[in-house]
């Protein structure tokens, strides 16, 4: 399938000023460049009208059907600029893969991976003078997004849907080093059930993790774990990140894939490193139980969190209702190394043997 995609360009784009502004010290999701994609798609037609138009607002009708019955699915990837100016992506198949799963537990239409990646290719080509120089780990977060948009009230699957890309310039999640973060145990707030949409990336999981996050961050913790509605027994994920736990013996545990969780593209990507140099990983039940028992006992000594926004990020203790259970107050060496050997594969410092990294402009 080929699909052309016409380009109108902003015709008021920021000036270069104001944008190397904005790229001096980006703030996560606050700026957004000068163009975003827009690819329609019908129940009779298919996918068509693929467009790279100037950034702004969409024009909708109050009865547009995303408004009111939640057919929303979106994605997250980043764009690297490399040392010799090349700019790159991380892995997009599988993020066009988790995409189109996302979009057949939501009844929407799946866009077909060609015009995913090709929709960060265009984006690039005019924006690409917002992708940051390759300092202090700074990149252009890139947020595919499709949702129903037939104008209509009744609940069954849109007829009309729209796909479109925006980005927008990050800058690192730690500032002044890589420190553990605190989370907070969701124990009477869950974010996803059995069978339910967890394992889709859809707005409405986001919104049922507000509460718990809003609870986080009143007791001075910046993510929320979840465990598992049914028991609250088990650990799933946090609210933008999958969970490891490192075992003294060395070996690692993260919590399985059961259908509740999201099938992070980073913690795929860890558990292939972790498997790489040997290391033993364990993709089953992680409880709570287990875990504040293995914090205490020193058995399990580092724990961390990753995704593509912070990479991988230590855990320095969890926090609840019913009592804290520390971890540590420095990042392990672990955690360290794994962070430093993914961003610099994503940097292009560090040899991608895997061939994950795909080439988005010159
Ligand atoms: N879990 C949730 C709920 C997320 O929103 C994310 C981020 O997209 C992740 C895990 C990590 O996924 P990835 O590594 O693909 O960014």
């Amino acid at each position: 399938m080929s699909v052309q995609f016409s380009v109108t360009r902003n015709s008021n784009p920021l000036p270069d000023a104001a944008r190397e502004e904005i790229l001096a010290a980006p703030v996560f999701g606050a700026k957004f460049t000068d163009h975003q994609v827009v690819v329609v798609w019908e129940k009779d037609k298919g996918w068509h009208s693929a467009e790279v138009i100037p950034y702004g607002p969409i024009l909708m009708e109050p009865s547009a059907a995303v408004l009111h019955y939640g057919q929303e699915i979106f994605e997250g990837i980043k764009a690297y600029r490399h040392q010799d100016g090349s700019i790159w992506t991380f892995r997009p198949e599988a993020n066009a893969a988790r995409l189109q799963r996302s979009a057949v537990r939501m009844s929407l239409p799946e866009v077909p991976t060609e015009i995913f990646v090709e929709s960060l290719r265009q984006l690039i080509a005019v924006d690409g003078a917002w992708v940051p120089e390759p300092v202090n780990e700074k990149t252009l977060y890139i947020r595919p997004f499709e949702i129903a948009a037939e104008n209509f009230l009744g609940v069954r699957a849109a007829h009309r849907a729209e796909y479109r890309v925006i980005a927008s310039p990050v800058g690192p999640y730690f500032t002044g080093g890589i420190k553990p973060i605190s989370i907070w145990l969701a124990l009477d707030s869950a974010r996803a059930g059995k069978h339910g949409t967890g394992e889709a990336k859809t707005g409405g999981n986001y919104a049922a993790g507000l509460l718990a996050q809003s609870e986080g961050y009143e007791n001075g913790c910046s993510q929320v774990a979840f465990l598992d509605a049914d028991s609250a027994t088990y650990f799933e994920e946090l609210g933008g990140m999958n969970l490891f736990f490192v075992y003294k013996d060395g070996h690692v545990a993260t919590p399985a894939l059961d259908g509740t969780i999201l099938h992070g593209i980073t913690r795929d990507s860890v558990i292939q490193l972790l498997k790489d140099r040997g290391v033993k990983v364990e993709e089953r039940k992680v409880s709570l139980a287990e875990v504040q028992a293995g914090l205490a006992a020193g058995e399990i000594v580092e724990v961390f969190a990753c995704g593509t926004a912070a990479v991988i990020t230590p855990i320095g203790e969890f926090k609840s209702r019913k009592g804290d259970y520390a971890v540590s107050t420095e990042p392990g060496e672990l955690t360290v190394s794994l962070r430093q050997e993914l961003t610099g594969i994503q940097y292009g410092t560090v040899e991608d043997r895997h061939g994950w990294m795909y080439k988005l402009a010159d």
